[in-house]
């Protein structure tokens, strides 16, 4: 009778949970044209929400480029150092080193972090046949807000996944990784500086040419697409022939508005206002890696606050205690019926105590409705890019996206969904009988995009 009564409570409260992620289709449409005006705003001013940045990449890959580039990508999460070798046709190797960022290094001063980089790239160096290479161009993928004036030139305009660097703000990305490395005595000219977005566009690209657009859903969520010149007022005309890229940015969709435009819930706001940047990047914080285990955690803090759950650990009261990483696992091992695995990981990961395979069910229920929300998300990002290109994309037949980022990669079903829900949109939106978009996994490639970036300037 008593156990009776525990999963109707249960019950009861997954519903209002899930009453609360859910999307309507009307709002789904609503926000995919707000996210089409942001855009279409962020082209014309510099001050719009969306800050639609030109990233003076005039030269698109062509997927012939040949040559050897040493690569850093610094993320939210990792720092990778590879050695690149474009091989014409579209192919290319990559010898790489990847090193966790320390939490420490994230809290304290920006020029720490690009010493850091510095110091790794000389550790990297250490390999006999890649100091072999040198002297060497470097493509620098830099996953945070820059404004760039040229390829090689870049002002950071703030950090973004809880890195604090504020000494460093207003001050040139390539300038700051150049000085580390010469006070390393290091022969490497840093040429090129993308994001990670626009790294995974270059490099998808190069293999590809019907490539359109690129998404990362990794610690942040990012996006990017090729746009015409002329497009682009703020670009004053200036470039008017010609396609560059743009980095839409897209983590702050949603911000500066009083209105509530984003469909927040009491987590969301909860997530925000206890977050390194309160009222900025909101989209991103209700869609990416960083956040979506925090969201899982605030949930089970309210559901053990009502008796729902039980808890005899302090994990849950961690702020970013639960990582996204295992929420995935969890997820996985319910999806393949492993109920032993997921009991090991909510007692170890979670600190929850189960007491019946219902709570298992109700756990799992709770990680699907928050990253299906955020596959939701995402796909009106998608989806608002692809209608925003529609005029100049109609005589072709698929408009490609490369996906970047562990999250889409790694969180069960995510990339399936995405594609199921973008072409659903797609079709909605009368845009086609048949679906147009195509996602394809690019693994790991925003290195390889910024050798390309260098490489397509000198064959140009
Ligand atoms: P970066 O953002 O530094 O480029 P990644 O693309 O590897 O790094 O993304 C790291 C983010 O992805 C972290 O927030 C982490 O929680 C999340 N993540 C890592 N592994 C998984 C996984 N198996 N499933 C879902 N998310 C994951
Ligand atoms: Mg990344």
């Amino acid at each position: 009778m008593q156990e009776e009564q525990g999963t109707l409570v249960m019950e009861a409260y997954l519903s209002s949970i899930e009453a609360e992620f859910s999307l309507s289709k009307q709002k789904l449409k609503e926000l995919t044209n707000l996210f089409q005006e942001e855009l279409e705003n962020g082209l014309k001013r510099s001050d719009a929400i969306l800050k639609a940045l030109p990233t003076f990449v005039f030269n698109l890959p062509k997927g012939t480029e040949i040559g050897k580039f040493l690569t850093v990508d610094l993320g939210g999460t990792n720092l990778r150092i590879g050695l690149v070798e474009l091989l014409g046709s579209g192919q290319f190797t990559i010898k790489k080193d990847s090193k966790v960022i320390p939490d420490g290094l994230k809290s304290g001063s920006g020029k720490e972090i690009f010493k850091f980089i510095a110091q790794n790239i000389e550790t990297f160096l250490e390999h006999p046949e890649i100091e072999a290479e040198l002297p060497l161009k470097l493509g620098f993928t830099f996953s945070f807000p820059v404004q760039q004036e040229s390829l090689a030139h870049g002002t950071i305009l703030g950090w973004s996944k809880e890195i604090e660097g504020k000494d460093v703000i207003g001050m040139d990305a390539v300038a700051l990784l150049q000085e580390s490395l010469h006070s390393l005595g290091l022969d490497i000219a840093v040429e090129a500086l993308v994001n990670d977005t626009v790294g995974t566009l270059l490099a998808q690209i190069y293999r590809d040419d019907r490539t359109r657009m690129s998404v990362i859903l990794g610690t942040g969520s990012n996006a990017a697409y090729v746009e015409r010149c002329s497009q682009i007022p703020k670009l004053k005309g200036k470039f008017n022939n010609g396609r560059t890229v743009i980095n839409i940015e897209w983590g702050s969709f949603g911000d500066g508005c009083s209105c509530t435009i984003l469909p927040s819930t009491r987590f969301d706001r909860i997530l925000d206002l206890e977050s390194k940047n309160a009222n900025y990047q909101r989209y991103e914080k209700m869609m990416s890696g960083m956040y979506l285990g925090e969201i899982f955690r605030l949930i089970l803090v309210e559901a053990v606050n009502k008796e729902i759950l039980i808890t005899s650990s302090d994990l849950i009261s961690k702020p970013y205690g639960i990582k996204t990483k295992d929420m995935s696992k969890f997820h996985a091992e319910f999806i393949n019926e492993n109920i032993e695995n997921c009991k090991m990981i909510i007692k170890g990961k979670f600190g929850i105590n189960i007491r019946s395979d219902a709570e298992v069910q109700m756990l799992s229920k709770l990680c699907e409705i928050i990253s299906l929300r955020s596959c939701y998300l995402c796909a009106v990002g998608i989806t608002a890019v692809h209608r925003h290109l529609l005029s100049w994309l109609s005589k072709e037949k698929i408009f490609s996206v490369a996906l970047d980022g562990a999250l889409y990669q790694k969180y069960p079903n995510y990339s399936k969904i995405l594609q199921d829900l973008v072409c659903e949109m797609d079709m909605d939106g009368g845009a086609a009988d048949a679906c147009r978009v195509v996602l394809v996994m690019a693994e790991d490639l925003s290195s390889i995009g910024a050798a390309a970036a260098i490489a397509a300037q000198q064959f140009k």
